[in-house]
């Protein structure tokens, strides 16, 4: 992908001996882009719907209009890129759905798709009704177990292999090396669902991923005042070519004012992503000690059956995601969120403050999230104070 406003290295002088920097600092300077015009270190939200056109009819800036792409949006991009070590390059969307709806969009019909049981519910649920409709086959298989996913492709007939990891609700930990090896040795490119995750964990394209998908909405913006979803592409193949256009003549593109609140949370996301993991750690620990949460699932437990390739393939902490299931069934799990007064009784996830949300209401019939289950994203307040508010919840919602 050529950048007219190409990344560079903090420095407003290139030189090849420039160093190379982590994605954490790069990430803190937006790429230490300078605007050239004032010097200023924070780019101009670029809001133009149309630009002029050369003389010789060309468009030399490489922008002509704002449905293919827009400047702030690829600023984003080059900053997501990075962090996902994507040599295609990054691919902004109006939402999470949005970006995962054009990879399936780029399949042909016939063609063979493997998903994962474990994975996010509206998804699943447009999936489901549309790939049908689309001529495309699907299996929906516990991507976990690794014999499974074996059995579930087809060589030659297979395309596609999405998996989520960790899985929505219950923190499933999918091998990604593994998976990749598997869908590959079938045909089939690999689609890793990372929004759990985000980049500073995991970076599925270094375990042989052929794309990454984040609903941005999420630890990304990390603000709960954006919606956004992005791709990341191992390879500017034609499937690649084929995504941007679907994005391009479908118009999900990005707003240019979402994209530059996402690059303003996107220099904190290290810092938002390790306190928030951290958090959940902290939490995990204490909820197991708790007589009213019967399980805690969470990768980041030593006896989570993720906690192996949770060790491996994620990095500085297993996410800010943890479910609990609690005492009581439904009931004490529905009591319970009713009784929380500093956690917000929200869905969503990945923001820095803390929500908690009774999922199996949300899902409904068929889906695998038990009805005890209480799904709790964990913000960058005092952790104490979180553990403390679930423990009254809990005690008060049985009658302690
Ligand atoms: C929220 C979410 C999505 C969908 O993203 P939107 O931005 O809401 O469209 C997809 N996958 C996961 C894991 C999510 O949490």
């Amino acid at each position: 992908m050529s950048l007219p406003n190409a990344p560079q290295a903090p420095s407003d002088s290139r030189s090849d001996a420039a160093p190379e920097f982590t994605p954490r600092t790069l990430a803190a300077q937006a790429m230490g882009r300078i605007e050239p015009g004032t010097r200023a270190v924070v780019m101009p939200l670029h809001v133009s719907t149309t630009f002029i056109r050369d003389p010789d009819n060309g468009y030399s800036s490489g922008y002509s209009y704002a449905r293919p792409d827009n400047a702030t949006v690829r600023e984003a991009e080059s900053i997501l890129a990075m962090l996902e070590g994507a040599e295609a390059g990054a691919l902004l969307f109006g939402s999470g759905m949005a970006a995962a709806t054009a990879v399936f969009g780029a399949l042909e019909p016939g063609d063979h798709v493997v998903a994962g049981t474990v994975m996010y519910w509206a998804l699943k649920r447009w999936l489901r009704e549309e790939a049908p409709r689309r001529g495309l086959t699907l299996t929906f298989v516990d991507t976990a177990d690794l014999d499974a996913l074996r059995a579930a492709v087809a060589p030659g007939r297979t395309r596609l292999v999405w998996i989520e990891t960790p899985g929505n609700p219950l923190w499933t930990v999918t091998d990604i090396a593994a998976a990749a090896e598997i869908a590959h040795a079938a045909g089939a490119r690999l689609a890793v669902d990372s929004t759990a995750a985000s980049p500073v964990h995991t970076r599925p394209l270094e375990r042989g991923a052929d794309i990454v998908m984040h609903s941005a909405t999420k630890i990304l913006n990390g603000h709960s005042d954006v919606v956004a979803g992005v791709l990341a592409g191992a390879r500017a193949d034609a499937f690649w070519d084929r995504i941007r256009g679907i994005r391009a003549g479908s118009g999900g593109i990005l707003g240019p004012f979402e994209a530059y609140l996402l690059m303003r949370s996107l220099r904190t996301l290290h810092l938002r992503a390790a306190a928030q993991s951290a958090g959940a750690l902290r939490l995990a620990e204490r909820l197991s000690g708790n007589p009213l949460v019967t399980h805690v699932l969470y990768p980041g437990l030593p006896d989570d059956p993720g906690h192996a390739i949770a060790r491996r393939q994620m990095r500085d902490g297993f996410g800010f995601m943890l479910s609990i299931r609690v005492a009581g069934g439904e009931a004490g799990a529905i009591a319970t969120a009713a009784r929380v007064q500093l956690w917000k009784r929200a869905t969503s996830l990945g923001g820095v403050e803390s929500l908690i949300e009774h999922r199996a209401s949300v899902e409904g019939p068929g889906s695998p999230c038990p009805p005890d289950l209480l799904r709790l994203s964990t913000g960058i307040e005092d952790t104490e104070e979180l553990y403390g508010d679930l423990d009254q919840a809990l005690r008060s919602a049985h009658g302690g």
